[in-house]
């Protein structure tokens, strides 16, 4: 049995079940607050806090686990990042109040009281930028303490910047961009078993995620416009060229594209006398 710890609650429980799921997955619970459950095959899934994952793995009660980038790097525990999930997207950032006047790290003179749940990561980014600091450890509620006075300066994730502004704070730097994370202890295993059957979770998590920022594209375009057609669709290795049983003035194109930026180039292939145009999504993608 190969155990993954996953994040019990929340929005990255959420995304990790939607991912398991599109990877083969399902997760199989006893019951609504099981602390195990089954995932098929070999895998079973640990539910703990998001904080306590990396700790898991480390410590070898679990196989694997999925976390954030930024739990895991304030762990400081020997952990390898696998892949990276592109889901729980933040920023952990220092700010300061919008009237404080500190607009940047360099203007930062003394000791400032840096209130934070990142104490170890804000250590650290100090330390690289050279600048003394006190670190005050807060378990929550970090945005408020510069306007109690127990902080002059706080170290947050901000992911749309909305909980900062709203308090009256502004980001003057960036300490660490995070996203969810498949982890495993930073030594492989050396049971060959287990090892293969970490890789097989690996490549079949790395196929739904490289799936999900592409599109299958299948048209029918002039012959004439190949050339053309083919610099619009790169694909992965060119579009795919089928012959339809007409007078052969129109070919059918297939090819994988960029989800991102998708109706412009469909607005481009119908310039080039596309029709037919059918776009689906693509469950999962091996290159
Ligand atoms: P924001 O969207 O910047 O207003 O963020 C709202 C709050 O959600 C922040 O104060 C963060 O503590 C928290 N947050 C946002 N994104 C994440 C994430 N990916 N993981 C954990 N906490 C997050």
């Amino acid at each position: 049995m190969l155990r993954i710890a996953l994040p019990s609650k929340g929005r990255l429980n959420l995304d990790c079940r939607e991912l398991l799921a599109d990877a083969g997955l399902e997760v199989r619970a006893t019951s609504e607050r099981s602390l195990t459950a089954s995932l098929g095959g070999e895998f079973e899934a640990i539910f703990v806090r998001a904080q306590d994952i990396p700790e898991f793995v480390a410590d070898g009660a679990a196989d694997a686990g999925i976390t954030g980038w930024d739990l895991v790097r304030e762990s400081e525990r020997p952990l390898t990042s696998r892949l990276d999930l592109e889901f729980g997207r933040c920023r952990l950032v220092v700010a300061s109040r919008e009237e404080s006047g500190v607009p940047s790290i360099d203007a930062i003179t003394g000791t400032p009281r840096i209130a934070t749940v990142f104490p170890n990561l804000t250590r650290a980014f100090f330390r690289e930028a050279g600048k003394p600091i006190t670190v005050v450890p807060v378990s929550g509620a970090v945005e408020v303490t510069p306007h109690l006075g127990i902080a002059d300066l706080i170290v947050d994730l901000s992911s749309t910047g909305s909980t900062l502004k709203v308090n009256g704070l502004k980001e003057i730097a960036l300490v660490l961009q995070s996203s969810a994370r498949l982890i495993t202890h930073a030594t492989p295993s050396d049971d060959i078993g287990r090892a293969a059957a970490l890789d097989e979770l690996t490549s079949a998590l790395q196929s739904v995620v490289a799936a999900r920022s592409k599109r299958y594209l299948m048209a029918n375009v002039p012959r004439a416009q190949l050339d053309n057609v083919r610099a619009l669709l790169p694909g992965i290795t060119g579009p795919t060229v089928i012959d339809l049983m007409n007078d052969g003035v129109m070919v059918a194109v297939h090819a994988v594209v960029d989800a991102k930026g998708v109706y412009r180039t469909i607005s481009e292939l119908k310039k080039l006398g596309g029709a037919g145009i059918l776009l689906t999504r693509i469950e999962r993608l091996t290159a």
